[in-house]
């Protein structure tokens, strides 16, 4: 010891892993749980000795749970990578969950894995540095430097057991004291545990692995086996087109088409179009809408297991032998598509339309004109856009469509005021407004296709409203802004005519709520697809079917037997 290294470089600390688990979760509890805290006592005076006691007691229960869980799971040579895991895990997590009010669920989870790395640029953000450094570099650090207490098994274990036993007994005496408080509390905020930090995404990421050894990918189920097309006699039909436009993070309140008060939709308003100003979204995410809408059940039925493990819209269209392709300029198609035709716009397709990592949706339409130049049947495209997806909102528009100014330039939008957001955001839609009018001037230039387009976001967003940002809000809970969506239908006299459809019908619009659900129902109607799995009830174009004869559910065959 005669060396000249300085005493606090050569004293280490010596913890015991039950110790270093203990330290860790009360950190975790105390430092990394802000969104938690503020959700359930948020508005609470806490100068009141019952709020105070009822914040204690449900303190201690967050570490005591979060310490018994590690304690089962961590040995001596786990506990200091897997805590330096969680450590930096944890400091990402809580950051988010503060800035954004995000809720750390499997739907959001499976958000965040399928991101695609541009997706995930755009929120790593300046200010994730000091946040690193403080709850992630130090806490590893201190990590390091400790060292691990080594005892013989037999006390290991026994020190162990005792360990989480107290601890579920402090638990469980915490809840009990607190019982009535604490159950009204927690009953008015269910979503709360998806707020408490490690254990959300862990358990999270737990479901979701379960789910995928129970159903591995590719295995999807077959639906609509009896579909079988009705070919309208004496119609002199051509071949059909369908393009379904399914936009992103459009939300009714800022679509001009819905009666938002700023024109954001100049060009569409000069089309003849069916407009459905406010549909009900399946979802906050593209996770859950996107395989939603395109299921036969939908949310007024919601199965997210069955959905996942099901075939979708464009498998049935496929086997009936309508041409089915996928073309993506998002984030894919989570698995609505697999198996079928797609085409993945790379982020340096095209210079006029992309800075390397994304392209704007003005590339859609030389994409599609490209797969109708090489078809010749009936087909179905499916344009996935960029839309509005945020937070980069005025990465979304060329210059000349930033019209409502100042916007929002920053990733950051703690930086903007709720007005430059606004302004930008609502750019994107103009923008939106171009492509889907420049979509809808090419099909109508196709006069040898029945063509037609369907346009529907898939989620709304938050724009600051009641603090909340983005989307992803659990549905029970969130904002109107992130479930009501625009959705528009443009259809060529040929195809309205193929369809059987009484244009003055049309125009009267739709009685009743219309949400996600009726895509699935209208499209097989509309293309003339007979199958007991459809509900003509869903079916948006039903009411408008001229005559007995061409009442699809009539032509179902006796021994049409649902699959
Ligand atoms: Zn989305």
């Amino acid at each position: 010891m005669a060396s000249g290294t300085p005493v606090v470089a050569r004293w280490r600390p010596t913890l015991s892993v039950e110790a270093l688990i203990l330290l860790a979760s009360l950190a975790f509890a105390a430092a990394y749980n802000g969104a938690l805290w503020k959700l359930l006592f948020g508005t609470s005076d806490l100068t009141d000795p019952g709020k105070l006691a009822l914040l204690a007691g449900l303190f201690l229960v967050v570490v005591c749970v979060q310490f018994a869980g590690l304690a089962l799971l961590l040995t001596r040579r786990t506990v200091k990578p897997v805590l330096a895991l969680l450590f930096l895990c944890t400091a990402l997590a809580s950051f988010y969950m503060d800035r954004y009010t995000v809720f750390l669920n499997p739907e959001m989870l499976r958000n965040i894995l399928r991101t695609d790395p541009a997706e995930a640029g755009e929120l790593l953000t300046g200010s994730l540095i000091p946040q690193l450094l403080l709850y992630a570099a130090i806490p590893i650090a201190l990590l390091v430097w400790t060292r691990v207490q080594s005892r013989p098994l037999g006390r290991s274990i026994l020190i162990r057991s005792g360990g989480i036993v107290v601890a579920l007994l402090v638990a469980g005496l915490a809840l009990f004291v607190q019982y009535k408080d604490a159950a009204s509390l927690l009953r008015n905020h269910r979503e709360a545990r998806d707020l408490v930090t490690p254990t959300n995404y862990l358990s999270a990421l737990f479901r979701i692995s379960r789910d995928a050894v129970a159903a591995p990918p590719g295995a999807a189920r077959p639906i609509a086996l009896d579909a079988h097309r009705l070919m309208r006699a004496g119609t002199g039909r051509k071949p059909t087109l369908l393009v379904l436009a399914i936009g992103e993070t459009a939300r009714s309140a800022n679509f001009g088409l819905s009666g938002y008060a700023r024109q954001t939709t100049p060009e569409l308003a000069q089309l003849d179009l069916l407009v459905y100003p406010r549909v009900q979204a399946c979802g906050t995410s593209t996770e859950v809408s996107l395989p939603c809408m395109f299921a036969p059940i939908g949310r007024r039925d919601y199965d997210e297991k069955r959905i996942r493990s099901e075939e979708s819209l464009l498998h049935v269209l496929n086997r009936v032998g309508v041409e089915v392709l996928w073309i993506d300029n998002q984030s894919g198609c989570k698995g609505v598509c697999a198996g079928l035709v797609q085409e993945r716009i790379p982020g340096d397709a095209d210079p006029a339309f992309c800075d390397g990592e994304r392209c704007l949706d003005g590339i859609l339409l030389p994409r599609l004109e490209a797969a109708v130049q090489a078809s010749s049947g009936d087909l179905v495209v499916v344009l996935h856009m960029l839309g509005n997806h945020g937070p980069a909102y005025s990465r979304r528009y060329p210059p000349e469509f930033r019209k409502f100014v100042p916007t929002c330039e920053s990733l950051e939008l703690s930086d903007c005021s709720q007005a430059e957001i606004v302004n930008a955001y609502d750019n994107a839609l103009l923008y939106t407004d171009h492509v889907l009018a420049s979509l809808i001037r090419y099909l109508e230039s196709r006069s040898g296709r029945d063509a037609g387009l369907i346009y529907v976001s898939d989620h709304g967003e938050s724009l600051g409203e009641s603090g909340f940002y983005l989307h992803g809000l659990p549905y029970r809970i969130a904002p109107a802004v992130q479930r009501e969506v625009p959705m528009l239908v443009w259809l060529s006299a040929g195809l309205r005519q193929s369809a059987g459809l009484n244009p003055d019908c049309l125009q009267q619009g739709v009685k009743g709520d219309v949400a996600h659900d009726h895509l699935f129902h209208s499209v097989l109607g509309l293309l003339d697809v007979a199958t007991l799995v459809r509900e003509p009830a869903l079916d948006l174009f039903s009411p408008c079917r001229g005559g007995s004869g061409t009442s699809l559910a009539a032509h179902v065959p006796a021994g049409g037997a649902p699959s």
